[in-house]
C-alpha cells in the first residue's frame, strides 16, 4: 500500500482524497492516513499531492519508515 509521511502534517490540501478511486484516505485533525487494506496501489495520489508526502511503502524514505505503522494505526482509529 501507499503511505502518507511527515510533509502531510498540517497540509490543508486534500487533492489526494479527491483522486483516490477507492476512498481509502482517512482524515484526522492535521494529517491524512491511507488504509493499507483498502489501497489498491494505483499511484493516482502521488502526483496529486502538492507536498510530496505520499510514497509506496517499499519506497518510503528511511527517516519516515515508522509512518507505515502510523498510517495503519490512524486509518483504523478514524
Ligand atoms: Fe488511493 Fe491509489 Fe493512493 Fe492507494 S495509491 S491511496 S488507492 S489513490
Amino acid at each position: 500500500p501507499y503511505v502518507v509521511a511527515q510533509p502531510c502534517i498540517n497540509c490543508k490540501h486534500t487533492d489526494c482524497v479527491e483522486v483516490c478511486p477507492v476512498d481509502c484516505f482517512y482524515e484526522g485533525p492535521n494529517f491524512l492516513a491511507i488504509h493499507p487494506d483498502e489501497c489498491i496501489d494505483c499511484n493516482a495520489c502521488v502526483p496529486a499531492c502538492p507536498v510530496e508526502a505520499i510514497y509506496a511503502d517499499d519506497e518510503l524514505p528511511a527517516e519516515w519508515a515508522h509512518y507505515a505503522e502510523w498510517n495503519t494505526y490512524l486509518a483504523t482509529q478514524w
